[in-house]
């Protein structure tokens, strides 16, 4: 095996989809020793873990905790655990990350009915109304709030009262906002809702934060089948990551990720130092200056993509997108997502997420940009 070299990748600018820059304390912390999983001092850093998560998440939720697996795990878990067969559900798709979510939820043997806007532009709560009225007897209805494929910014609150008056559960994908745009699980009355590290949290991938609401843990509760995945069972899962009421031990279920949960706990103690405000002020000061830089350079974002962590930007007529991705990661180190479905070919995805989005970063890539296109 000599032929292969201590490893070494090179540093990266990572403006893409995610994931984001991590920042060097969150790296340190994934070098911390690795203890047992039950060994005391693990459980108090997991019980501070997610103390944090529902600092960040704004929630009281008691089932708060990380699913060890990227953002799809936190998908998968929400679907698993909430329908079954039979079930029906309202699922809002406008990009690749509501298509998911009817594909998962139909694997969990659910009828989905879906509720369209063509891609790059929201769902009306119009729309959420109708299907709503015309599908009473779905459990729940889910929704994208930042949605990565395309840039759309996704309101939750209306629509949270029209599920909730019509005594549905409201399931939200939080994978791209958490850390970076508003967002409040508790006060927009979110009964299940998925997150990732990788994003604007800026933590390697690896870990789901989960959050789910008295109501969804009614639902849950009064399953007539078991859940059909073991790993992704919350039933199980929270005699792990929750103290039992009593103050009882913990069940061992899986092997927890040790050191992401290290790295997590510290990416979301940064979140916190920030600020929750001043973290999503300074997302959409950055948001704005690479706007008005892209703008500048004639580049047209695609209609309503207004994440701040996620620009969404037509390729012009006659250029090569691909080639243009290419150079910016050669000459400049910096990586920027390609568009996806309809947007294939057609679209730049610049991320400013988390550790990323700062000055410098927009700068130079608004300058790599202007060489790379002239
Ligand atoms: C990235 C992303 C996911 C999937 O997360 P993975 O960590 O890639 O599994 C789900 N939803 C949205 C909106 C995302 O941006």
């Amino acid at each position: 095996m000599s032929e292969i070299s201590q490893l070494d990748p090179a540093e990266r600018i990572l403006m893409g989809p995610g994931p984001s820059n991590v920042p060097v304390r969150t790296l340190l912390a994934l070098a911390a020793p690795t203890v047992g999983h039950l060994d005391p001092q693990y459980i108090q850093i997991m019980d501070e873990t997610c103390a944090l998560l529902r600092k960040v998440m704004r929630t009281e939720n008691r089932l708060t905790f990380p699913i060890s697996g990227t953002g799809m795990a936190g998908m998968e878990t929400l679907a698993v655990n909430l329908l079954e067969p039979g079930d029906e559900a309202i699922v809002c798709i406008n990009g690749v990350f509501g298509q998911r979510m009817q594909d998962v939820f139909q694997r969990c043997g659910a009828t989905v009915h879906p509720v369209e806007a063509p891609w790059g532009e929201t769902i009306s709560a119009a729309a959420a109304a109708r299907a709503v009225a015309d599908h009473p007897h779905a459990k729940l209805l889910a929704i994208v709030h930042a949605e990565t494929s395309t840039g759309a910014h996704q309101p939750l609150e209306e629509i949270s009262s029209i599920v909730h008056q019509a005594g549905m559960l409201y399931l939200v994908d939080a994978v791209t906002s958490l850390g970076g745009q508003e967002l409040q699980v508790d006060a927009w009355q979110i009964d299940a809702i998925y997150s990732g590290t990788q994003k604007c949290l800026s933590c390697p991938p690896g870990l789901a934060p989960v959050s789910f609401s008295e109501r969804a843990l009614a639902v849950m509760e009064a399953r007539q089948s078991k859940v059909q995945s073991w790993y992704l069972d919350v039933s199980m899962l929270r005699n792990y990551y929750l103290s039992k009421t009593g103050g009882g031990g913990r069940a061992y279920h899986h092997t927890a990720p040790i050191n992401m949960t290290y790295a997590l706990r510290e990416a979301l103690r940064i979140v916190l130092e920030e600020g929750l405000e001043a973290r999503v002020d300074r997302h959409r000061r950055m948001h704005q200056r690479l706007r008005a830089g892209l703008e500048e350079l004639g580049l047209q974002y695609v209609p309503s993509s207004s994440l701040y962590g996620l620009n969404c930007v037509r390729v012009p007529k006659g250029v090569d997108e691909a080639a243009v991705r290419t150079q910016l990661l050669e000459q400049y180190g910096i990586e920027i997502g390609a568009g996806l479905g309809p947007f294939a070919g057609q679209a730049w995805r610049i991320g400013l997420m988390g550790h990323t989005c700062r000055q410098r970063n927009v700068d130079l890539v608004l300058t790599a940009l202007r060489d790379t296109l002239v």
